[in-house]
C-alpha cells in the first residue's frame, strides 16, 4: 500500500497545507479519506483524480473535512465518459449531507446536461452510512469502520485499511476511545489528526481553546499508539501547524508514551506501507 497525504491542514487557512484529505492506494484501488480544502488540486499533483476513486470515506461532517466533497463529485462526473457511480461512506447523516450537496450543485448539473449531448445522467452517487462494520471489500482490500469520539460532533467514525497483511488506520478527529483502540490493534501505520496542547493553551481566544476537548493531543496520540502496538505514527491536521524546525518537539511529545517512529506529515508526502 501507499499513503499520500493530500492535505495536512486544519480549519486554519495555510498556504502550504490543504484541508484534511488522505489517499490510500491499496492494490488496484484509490481510496480517499476526507475531502478538505483543495483536495482535487492535490490529487492532480499526486497524479490521480476523482474519476479514479473506488470510494470516498468521510470520518465526520465537520466543514474542514468535507468542503470539497462537491468538487470530487462534480469533477468525477464531468471527467467520466460513462456513468461512474461514486461510493461515499460516512457516519449517519452522510446520506442527507450528500443529498443537500447534490441540491446545491443542481444549477451546474442542469447547465452541463443541457450543453453536452453525450452526458445524459446526473452525478451518480451511492452512499453507505457506517457505524461499526466492514464498509469496503474488493480484490483483497478491506476497509473497516469503527466509532470514534469527537463529541459534541456525533456520530463520527475512523477507518482501517487492510491489504496483503498490512494495515493503515485513519483515525480522523477523535479523542482516545475504545473504537479507535480496536482499529489500531497491531496496525502498521496509525494516522492521527492532532493538537499540541502546550501551544493551543497559550492563545487567549475561547473559540480556539474549545478545540482542546475533542481532539487527540500529541501525548494522547502516543498513548493510543503504545496501547495498539502500532508500527509507526503519522501526525496530520496539526493544530496549530508546526513552525518549521519545531517538528521534533511534536514527535518528542508523542514519544513520551510511544517508542516507535513518528512522522510529521506535509502535503504530498507519500509513505510505503
Ligand atoms: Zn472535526
Ligand atoms: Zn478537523
Amino acid at each position: 500500500m501507499e499513503i499520500v497525504f493530500l492535505g495536512t491542514g486544519s480549519p486554519l487557512p495555510d498556504p502550504n497545507r490543504a484541508g484534511p484529505a488522505t489517499l490510500v492506494k491499496a492494490g488496484p484501488h484509490h481510496l480517499l479519506f476526507d475531502a478538505g480544502r483543495g483536495v482535487v488540486m492535490r490529487m492532480a499533483a499526486a497524479a490521480t483524480g476523482p474519476a479514479l476513486l473506488s470510494g470516498l470515506f468521510l470520518t465526520h461532517l465537520h466543514s474542514d473535512h468535507t468542503t470539497d466533497v462537491n468538487d470530487v463529485i462534480t469533477t468525477r462526473w464531468v471527467m467520466s465518459p460513462v456513468e461512474n457511480p461514486l461510493r461515499i461512506v460516512g457516519p449517519k447523516g452522510t446520506t442527507s449531507y450528500v443529498d443537500r450537496t447534490l441540491a446545491m450543485l443542481s444549477d451546474d448539473v442542469s447547465y452541463r446536461l443541457a450543453h453536452h449531448e453525450d452526458l445524459t445522467w446526473a452525478p451518480p452517487v451511492t452512499v453507505v452510512e457506517a457505524a461499526d462494520e466492514i464498509v469496503f471489500e474488493a480484490d483483497g482490500v478491506r476497509v473497516i469502520a469503527a466509532p470514534t469520539d469527537h463529541a459534541p460532533v456525533h456520530p463520527t467514525v475512523g477507518y482501517r485499511v487492510e491489504h496483503e497483511g498490512r494495515s493503515v488506520v485513519l483515525a480522523g478527529d477523535t479523542v482516545p476511545c475504545e473504537g479507535l483502540d480496536r482499529l489500531c490493534e497491531g496496525a502498521d501505520v496509525y494516522v492521527q489528526t492532532v493538537l499540541r496542547r502546550s501551544l493551543v493553551e497559550q492563545v487567549p481566544v475561547q473559540r480556539f481553546l474549545d478545540t482542546m476537548d475533542y481532539h487527540s493531543s500529541t501525548h494522547q496520540t502516543g498513548e493510543t499508539a503504545a496501547r495498539g502496538g502500532v508500527g509507526r505514527v503519522v501526525l496530520t491536521h496539526m493544530v496549530p501547524a508546526p513552525f518549521p524546525g519545531t517538528e521534533h518537539e511534536w514527535a518528542a511529545e508523542v514519544a513520551v508514551a510511544y517508542d516507535g517512529p513518528v512522522v510529521i506529515a506535509e502535503d504530498l508526502l507519500a509513505l510505503e506501507v
